[in-house]
């Protein structure tokens, strides 16, 4: 690996570490890019100074976190480079009863670097750069799974997961990010453990599912997720199939054209198929009962997740948008709908949705043209004045002198 790789800032901090008589690794993630050749998103450094130690090298560092006590050197304002002390798992028996009072002592014991090494989740996340001799540092074989292509986790997996269940996840999301195949044990394992993610934090998970769709991985690692009954203990019960596996496919691919990731169209593709499925069951269900449907739908999942109630909102409107586009032009209240300003996007999902289906092509041509239409229009502000502003206030009658 070469220092050219490396950001300019990240070296200067590993080198004051290193010329101040500390250990100053560079850790993680950014050592796995590297060496694959990837641009790295952040960089993380590894050291045997205490967080004290480290504030007291760096002007701009700060200490931060609870549970573990990091440094964040920053510059500029936007890179943060954290710099950790090397810590180890506890043994199982310097848990105290008591855990919750006492898990800041518990979680931040300091260790070795190789104890380091082996906190962490898989063998290719646990590689160090030494700044001292420019070396790789491998405790855990992590090298020759980098080679070989394959994702591993440290220790059994069965134990790892259980420890922390978001691993599941995080194992099924480099496969995906990186194109590594899954060990057998690792599958296996996913297998066994997979109710236990419903335990995982709601934030987390709602975070985690974020991330893979911003990393482009969020339509695979779901169906996998499926394959390996994980899914339905990750999202709260739900269901999935192919019709919207295909969907999110195709929202994948969207986010990355868009360059952003989209979570009420996230969440309102998540439910499509299943809200289409509701109302179709009736013959053209007015609106109301619709939104009522739409509702039923998202509920259960916004609770559990503890989604805002904006995001819901767009959500539901959203599943209501592709709801009109279903029903065709001309039905009630279609012209009001074409200047809703969350039209377009309620058309691209449906659009989407006609892409993964196969299904309503037409329509998405005919809506596309109307939107198009009202487009021209609204630049032509003359000829189509805006009526809710430029109506004229009523007359008012005069007051009918009441009959003696
Ligand atoms: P990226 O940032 O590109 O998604 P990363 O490997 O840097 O990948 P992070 O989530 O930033 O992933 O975590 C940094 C490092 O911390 C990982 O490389 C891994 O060594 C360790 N780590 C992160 N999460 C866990 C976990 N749940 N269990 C054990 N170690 C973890
Ligand atoms: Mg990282």
């Amino acid at each position: 690996m070469s220092r050219k790789q490396l950001d300019q800032n990240t070296l200067k901090v590993l080198y004051r570490l290193h010329r101040n008589g500390h250990q100053a690794y560079l850790v993680g993630g950014s050592v796995r890019d590297l060496l694959l050749g990837r641009k790295p998103k952040d960089f993380d450094i590894g050291t045997d100074a205490t967080p004290q130690q480290v504030k007291r090298l760096f002007r701009n560092c700060f200490l931060v976190g609870r549970r573990f006590r990091l440094a964040h050197v920053r510059f500029g304002r936007d890179q943060v480079i954290e710099v950790a002390t090397f810590r180890r798992q506890p043994h199982p028996d310097e848990f105290p009863e008591d855990v919750g009072e006492h898990a800041f002592f518990v979680q931040n014991q300091f260790g070795t670097p190789r104890e380091d090494a082996f906190r962490r989740d898989f063998t290719i996340n646990a590689l160090f750069y030494n700044i001292a001799d420019f070396s790789i540092v491998d405790h855990v074989g992590g090298l020759a799974d980098l080679e070989a292509r394959r994702l591993r986790v440290i220790g059994d997996p069965l134990v790892r997961f259980e420890e922390d269940p978001v691993r599941m996840v995080r194992a099924l999301e480099f496969s995906a990010r990186l194109g590594f195949s899954l060990d057998q044990t690792i599958l296996d394992g996913i297998t066994a453990r997979a109710e236990i993610i419903a335990t995982a934090a709601p934030a987390r998970v709602r975070e985690k599912l974020m991330d893979l769709f911003r990393h482009g991985v969020g339509d695979k690692v779901l169906r996998q997720a499926q394959e390996l009954g994980l899914l339905k203990p990750l999202l709260a019960g739900y269901e999935g199939e192919e019709t919207t596996f295909r969907l999110l496919e195709e929202l994948n691919a969207h986010f990355r054209r868009t360059g952003t990731v989209d979570e009420a169209m996230l969440l309102a593709a998540l439910f499509l198929k299943r809200f289409r499925h509701e109302c179709m069951g009736h013959a053209a269900p007015p609106m109301s009962e619709a939104m009522h449907y739409a509702g039923q739908l998202l509920t259960p999942h916004c609770t559990y997740f503890k989604l805002a109630h904006g995001l819901r909102h767009q959500a539901k409107e959203l599943l209501l948008g592709c709801f009109r586009f279903a029903r065709g032009l001309g039905q009630r209240g279609h012209k009001r709908f074409l200047h809703n300003p969350d039209a377009p996007r309620a058309l691209e999902l449906f659009h989407l949705w006609s892409l993964a289906s196969g299904e309503d092509q037409q329509l998405v041509k005919t809506w596309r043209e109307a939107l198009h239409t009202r487009d021209q229009a609204a630049d032509k502000p003359a000829s189509q004045p805006n009526r809710r502003t430029r109506r004229r206030p009523r007359k008012r009658r005069p007051a009918r002198t009441p009959e003696v």
